[in-house]
């Protein structure tokens, strides 16, 4: 399993956030979201694509995780 699939499946996994990574939450008119502890990437999911990460799953080796599939 590759560094990108674990840290989906950690957040799969996750209650805290239900699986989306970011925990959100609104006060009044106020909106405001979180990363979950269960995402040190910072992912972003739309599915089961990644549309954001904060650059530590490194370019290289997500194209290399790529080819091998
Ligand atoms: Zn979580």
């Amino acid at each position: 399993m590759d560094k990108l699939e674990y840290a989906i499946r950690q957040i799969r996994n996750c209650d805290f956030c239900n699986g989306t990574g970011n925990l959100y939450w609104s006060v009044g008119e106020d909106f405001d979201s979180e990363v979950c502890p269960c995402n040190p990437y910072e992912l972003i999911l739309d599915g089961d694509e990644v549309i954001w990460d904060n650059g530590l799953l490194s370019e290289p080796q997500l194209l290399a995780s790529m080819e091998a599939n």
